[in-house]
């Protein structure tokens, strides 16, 4: 996976690339998928959910810049790969959830990894979590129709944010950069994520 897929693309930073190939990503996937864990695809979670395709985990993970010392916040646990990756490269995870069965299948593959500098919670994520904030990277894996204000207002300065804008079809990730009191967007690839549910996101 990680010389075929991410290799072969701009997946460069070596901290990343070292993560991806320790993560067991199968231990995330059911077992009626086993055999397609380490395919070029996102794969169905349950609950109409997905895990993203391994080159889209690893893309949103290097935007973050993580150097080892952060506190990074993930809006949309899902299966938990993502967070298992973030917790081997900064200091501290909080992840939110709003689909109580995913985030208890998540939480005994953090214990089975022994992931402990991972917190996570049954919440509306476009809320954030405040308690713990600012967070110096956060990184939304569903796509919304904005940014929500309480993720920018809980970002650090200097600070991260890498989410997927658009519609409920296609999206783009929006990288917000906050420094020096300023706050910058670019737009980066072309996506497409399920629905960020929420008061800052669509309405069901
Ligand atoms: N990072 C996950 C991807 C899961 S898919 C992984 O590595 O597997 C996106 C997840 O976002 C879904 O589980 C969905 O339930 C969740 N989600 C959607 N809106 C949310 C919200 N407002 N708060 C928290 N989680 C949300």
């Amino acid at each position: 996976m990680v010389q075929d897929q991410l290799l072969t693309r701009d997946i460069r930073d070596p901290r990343t690339l070292a993560a991806m190939a320790e993560v067991p990503r199968h231990w995330f996937v059911d077992d009626a998928m086993q055999g397609q864990a380490y395919g070029d695809h996102p794969l169905p979670i349950g609950g109409g959910q997905t895990i993203s395709q391994p080159y889209i985990v690893a893309y949103m993970t290097q935007a973050l810049g993580l150097q080892g010392h952060e506190k990074v916040l993930e809006i949309g646990t899902g299966s938990g790969y993502q967070a298992a990756i973030l917790s081997r490269l900064c200091s501290q995870v909080f992840t939110v959830e709003r689909i109580n069965s995913l985030l208890a299948g998540a939480r005994r593959i953090f214990d089975k990894l022994r992931c402990f500098n991972i917190r996570s919670k049954l919440d509306d994520g476009t809320l954030g979590w405040a308690e713990f904030g600012p967070y110096d990277a956060i990184i939304v894996t569903a796509g919304g129709p904005e940014i929500p204000a309480p993720l920018i207002a809980q970002l650090a300065d200097p600070g991260r944010l890498i989410i997927p804008v658009g519609d409920q079809h296609e999206q783009v990730l929006q990288l917000l950069e906050k420094k020096d009191g300023q706050e910058l967007i670019s737009s980066l690839a072309g996506v497409r994520f399920v629905d960020l549910v929420g008061e800052h996101g669509w309405n069901k």
